[in-house]
Order: structure tokens, then sequence, then C-alpha cells
């Protein structure tokens, strides 16, 4: 990471805690690794991106559902899908330092630096050769490539490495009251599997037609072999997917749609297109026959935001398999029973967070001549941000607070506004943009004569003059959906 991306980003972490976006979880107790907790101001931009992406997914599309299904599962399921037996990461640990890495992580960062120096021959081979050793599952393989290119533990400076092993990354617990006689059972690490076991039930009683989706926003759990970077990589997060059940041969048809709709959805927001980038797997998962990540240059690189996976009848015909139902579909229009193929979109809600936190951060210099000024401003997308207004009386006597309250007792059921009396007014602007609070109204003297108050726009900082009882209208076409889902 160069300079400014790294001061970028330790300024982005410490202003998500100082405005009460994200706080590390069980901070009295000096924190539980890889865990955080969203504060008041994190909890309703959380909402906002949630809701974003079930309107364009469930609302926009007539033939997509959403569920919500639980985070435990029958311990069969992780059997069928693969995860008891295949949700490894191989690991390896530095005996001086006595730190565990990724061993493929270690080799990225590799091929990242060697990039970087513009060895790009070097890094492409082996590129190569870590993704033949992983498709191959060959450990001793990967530790040879971390001797080879002489790849120091960045704690201990040593090369004493142990051999490479799997870990598997589900979290596991038991179910009922006695712990001999209860079963094993694992926190799931994925939400896709909620939807593929509830598959007949959404399809016979929504009496659903291939081509159709279910999607479902929800917990998930891993225990990551490392954590860092905030909330890029956790050990509790959060996932929006969806499955999209099609006729076998039209996957890739439906692949490409999902992969345009998808960016097209990022890039609705506002954020410059040089910002995204698809990056196609070559190493694919063994139930995969495409998959892509789409990518968002975060300040520590272009890393993964969501994947787009086409699953083939993978996890159907498994389930099918392990449950012994049937899972099949009969299409009328060819009159053919058969597994459907699956299209998934999986995004990580935590990554979309931090992706929209860093991209909405700006540190602006207001300075004119000697007079030194700056703000630090969220350029949240209206939609978005947490407060849609701000209310201020300018002063705490006259009556000016008790008309502001009840400006905001006129709006606060459709918009989500808060009211602010304390400090001066320039203090309460750049508090509220701090937040990304698109709007602040001030009510004045002159409010208490002709009913008209102060509304300034958080990006220009303009001011206008406006009768209070168009506020509501104002507020509403700025945040409406409208302007983000077409
Ligand atoms: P990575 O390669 O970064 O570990 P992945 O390929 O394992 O990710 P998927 O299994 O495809 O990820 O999960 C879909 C999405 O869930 C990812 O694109 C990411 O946004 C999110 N995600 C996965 N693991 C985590 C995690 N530990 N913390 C936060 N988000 C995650």
């Amino acid at each position: 990471m160069s300079k400014n991306n790294d001061e970028l980003f330790k300024n982005v972490i410490s202003h998500a805690k100082e405005y009460g976006f994200v706080f590390q979880s069980s901070e009295i107790y000096d924190g539980l690794s890889a865990v955080y907790d969203y504060g008041q101001n994190g909890a309703e931009l959380k909402n906002n991106i949630k809701t974003y992406w079930w309107k364009s997914m469930v609302q926009m599309h007539e033939n997509i559902v959403g569920i919500d299904s639980a985070i435990f599962m029958h311990p069969t399921t992780w059997k069928a899908s693969g995860h008891v037996d295949g949700f490894n990461d191989p690991m390896i640990d530095n005996k001086d330092s006595k730190k565990r890495y990724r061993a493929d992580q270690l080799l990225e960062d590799k091929i990242a630096r060697y990039e970087k120096d513009g060895k790009s021959a070097k890094a492409e081979q082996l590129q190569e050769a870590m993704d033949q050793a992983l498709k191959s599952d060959d450990l001793t393989g990967l530790r040879d490539l971390i001797v080879e290119h002489e790849i120091a533990c960045p704690v201990s400076g040593t090369r004493n490495w142990t051999d490479v092993r799997q870990f598997n990354l589900m979290f596991s617990t038991q179910i009922g009251a006695i712990a001999e006689e209860s079963d094993k059972i694992y926190l799931r690490p994925e939400t896709a599997q909620g939807i593929f076991v509830n598959y007949l039930n959404v399809q016979k009683t929504g009496r659903m037609k291939i081509p159709f989706g279910i999607a479902q926003i929800g917990k998930a759990f891993r225990n990551e072999v490392i954590a860092r970077q905030f909330i890029m990589r956790m050990r509790e997060f959060e996932q929006m997917e969806m499955q999209f059940f099609v006729r076998p041969g039209s996957e890739m048809e439906w692949y490409d749609y999902w992969k345009q709709t998808r960016l097209k959805w990022h890039k609705a927001l506002g954020t410059s297109p040089e910002k995204y980038r698809f990056h196609d797997h070559t190493k694919l998962a063994h139930y995969a026959n495409a998959a892509v990540d789409i990518e968002f240059e975060f300040p520590f690189g272009f890393k993964e935001v969501e994947g787009i996976h086409s699953r083939t009848d993978f996890d159907l015909s498994q389930h099918q398999k392990f449950s012994g139902k049937k899972i099949q579909y009969f299409d009328p229009e060819i009159n053919q029973n058969y597994t459907p193929y699956v299209i998934e979109t999986s995004i990580g809600l935590d990554r979309m967070f931090l992706l929209t936190m860093i991209n909405a951060f700006e540190e602006q210099d207001l300075s004119e001549g000697d007079k030194k000024d700056s703000r630090t401003l969220l350029r949240l997308h209206p939609c978005l941000a947490p407060v849609k207004a701000a209310i201020f009386p300018l002063t705490k006597k006259d009556g000016l607070p008790e008309k502001a309250r009840e400006i905001m007792n006129s709006i606060k059921l459709d918009h989500n506004v808060i009211y602010e009396e304390k400090d001066a007014i320039g203090k309460r602007y750049r508090r509220q943009d701090a937040i990304g609070t698109p709007f602040c109204i001030t009510v004045d003297h002159q409010s208490l004569e002709d009913n008209t108050v102060t509304i300034r726009e958080r990006d220009s900082m303009q001011q206008e003059r406006v009768a209070i009882d168009k506020l509501n209208q104002i507020i509403a076409e700025k945040v409406s959906w409208k302007n983000l889902l077409n």
C-alpha cells in the first residue's frame, strides 16, 4: 500500500469509529479479532445498502422472491454441499513468530510485489505455479513455492516455516441440552445452502416458473485463518445472495446477464467506472463451470466484493442424492423434467459497506487566503445516507426549538431526520457533513414570520430559502430509490 493509500485507509477506519459507524466488537475487553459491531450510523447505512440490493433484486424482478432461512441447518447439508470435506484454506505457521498465514495469500502478496517491481514474467510464472498447486491440492508444492521465492514472515523476518496444512473454515457447535447426546452442527459459512434446501418449497408454494431466482440476506460465519483489513475479512459477516434457476444449456446466457446487471448496480451509485473490474477465475471450484469476481480498487489494491458463479446443477443434485428427495422441475415448454442449473450472485454486505465508506470519504480544504478551514465529508449517495436531514434551530430560545421540532415531526415518518441545537451552526454543519447527511435545515426568526427555512446541500454547501411545506418533497426527490433503480 502506498503511503497515501495507507493513510486514507487509516483515516477511514478512525472516521468510522469516531462517527458511530463501526466499532471493534467487545472493545471494553480489548476486542475480539475480526469481529465488528455497527454503530448508530453504521446500522442505518448497512440497512440502506440492504434495501438497495433487495429492491433491485426482488422488487424489480417479478421472477425473483426473497426468503430468510435459519443460520443452523441440518448437518447433512454441509456434507452434501462439500463444505465438511472441502471448505479448507491451506495454512502455514512461522516457527519463530508463531504467526499463522494462509499459504496462498503469502504467495499472492509476493506476486503483487513482483508486479509492483516490474517483474511481470516472474509474477506470471508464480501465479501459474500456485494455481496448479491449489488445483491439485498439492500442499508440499505450495510450501516449496514459499521457500523457493524466499518469502519471509512479516513479523519475525525469518523463513522458518512449518508444513502447509488444510484448515476447515466452518465453526461448529452442539445442538441439544446434553452435550453427549447432542449432534455437532455448524454455523453456516454461506447463505446459499438455505436457498437450495428450500428450492422445492419456494418453487411449489410460489408456483415459480423457470427461469426464477431466490434471494436472501443473512449472516455467515467463517473461521478465517488470518483476519485483516478491517471489515474486509471478518469471522462473522453478512452476505446478500441470489440463486437464479435456469434451464440446462442456457446458463452462460444468464451468467452474462447477471455479470452485467450486477456491475450496473454498483455503478449506479456514482462510483467512477475505472474503480471496478471483472476478474475471471482461472481455478474453478469443483461445482462451477464459470466464475467471475467483481473487484473494487480498495486502498490496498483491487479486491473481490462480489462473486458471480455458474454452479451447474451441483448443489441441487447433491441435496437430491443426500436427502433422497426428488428435486426436479417439469418444464412445460419443452415437456421435460430436469434438475435446474444455477447462476449465483453473492456479495458481501460488509465489503460493500467498506467500499461505500472509502468511496465517499473526502477531506476538503476550504481555506481562503490566510483563513484556514477544512471539512471531512462523506459524499454518500443520498439513498444510502444514514440521516437524510438534520434540523437546527438557529438559537435555543424565542420559540425556535419548538418550531424546529414541529418541522421534524412533520418529516420523521417519511425520512430519518435528526434534531440538533448544540454548538454554532457551522460546527453543526460539519458534524452532518462527516456522517454524509444530504440536507441541513435551519430554523431562524424569519421562519416564525413566513414559514420558510434555509436548506443547505451537503456537497455544494449552497443554501436556499424554501417554504416549510416544500421540505418533505425536496427531501423525497433527493432520496428517492428512483434515482438508483429503473
Ligand atoms: P475471499 O476469496 O476474499 O476469501 P471468497 O471467494 O471465499 O472470498 P465467496 O465464498 O465467493 O468469497 O463469498 C461471497 C462474498 O462474500 C465475497 O465476494 C465477499 O464479499 C464476502 N465474504 C466472503 N468471506 C468474507 C469474510 N470473511 N468477511 C467479509 N466478507 C466476506
